[in-house]
């Protein structure tokens, strides 16, 4: 099933949060696209409150590895858990280059997840410079390789991974569908080189995401679903995207 997940980065605040998600809850879900909303640290217990008898999942943008600790700032798995979160997403290209986390980060929190029950979104994508260089295919699948290097293949299978061009991600600039869908085969090629389980690995894209261009991206064959950040913040916008993932016609 597609999935279509809204990362709304440090935007809204616990009340906007219900808002939003009781506007969300009034318009009907397509049966076949799996939609989650990744609020902030301070409103996921409220939303998971909104959300409850909802099939909308929960997830956050971001976490420490460790369980409990000295750790001042930081965010455990547990707590994301105990806050009711399904998914987490991890390795974003913000977290990578405004708040230098590396590769071994990013690894070492997609294996706290797992072990305490979180599914990860894994971020990957080149920058504008790497991609002038030619080195897109290298950048996702050395990115893709490190974090999933001690997963095991049941692990992989249920990863998700999104495909986010760091120069297309807030700049309104997004990839062509075309070229989204070739660097998400080249993910896909990868993980199945290095674990036979890519075939049920979902793979989004990610980076400027739009009612008018979402159609395109999800009739790609090797698309899965959508990140979406800016248009995640308007339930119309969003629902838009959620219905251009469905099949269903009714
Ligand atoms: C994102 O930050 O994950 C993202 C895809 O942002 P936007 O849709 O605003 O480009």
């Amino acid at each position: 099933m597609p999935l279509v997940a809204g990362n709304w980065k440090m935007h809204k605040t616990a009340a906007e949060a219900v808002r939003f998600i009781n506007e969300l809850r009034q318009r009907p879900l397509p049966p076949d696209v799996e939609v989650a909303v990744c609020p902030p640290f301070t409103a996921l217990t409220e939303a998971a409150r909104a959300l409850a008898g909802s099939s909308i999942r929960l997830g956050a943008q971001d976490m420490h590895w460790e369980a409990q600790g000295a750790f001042t700032g930081e965010i455990s798995p547990t707590m994301l858990l105990a806050a009711g979160c399904h998914y987490v997403i991890l390795g974003h290209s913000e977290r990578r280059q405004l708040f230098g986390e590396t590769d071994a980060a990013v690894a070492r929190k997609i294996r706290a997840a797992f072990a305490h029950g979180l599914i990860p979104m894994l971020c990957v994508g080149e920058r504008l410079d790497e991609r002038e260089a030619g080195r897109t295919d290298q950048i996702v699948t050395d990115q893709t390789e490190a974090a999933v290097a001690e997963l095991s293949a049941e692990q992989i299978r249920r990863l998700v991974i999104a495909y986010e061009p760091v120069w297309a991600i807030g700049t309104g600039r997004s990839a062509t569908a075309d070229e989204a869908n070739r660097v998400i085969g080249v993910i896909r090629r990868g993980l199945e080189r290095f674990r036979d389980a890519s075939v049920h690995t979902r793979i989004l894209y990610g980076g400027s995401v739009t009612p008018e261009n979402a159609a395109e991206f999800f009739g790609q064959a090797e698309i899965d679903g959508a990140l979406v950040g800016g248009a995640s913040l308007d339930a119309a916008k969003f629902m838009a995207i959620v219905k251009a993932a469905s099949k269903d016609v009714t």
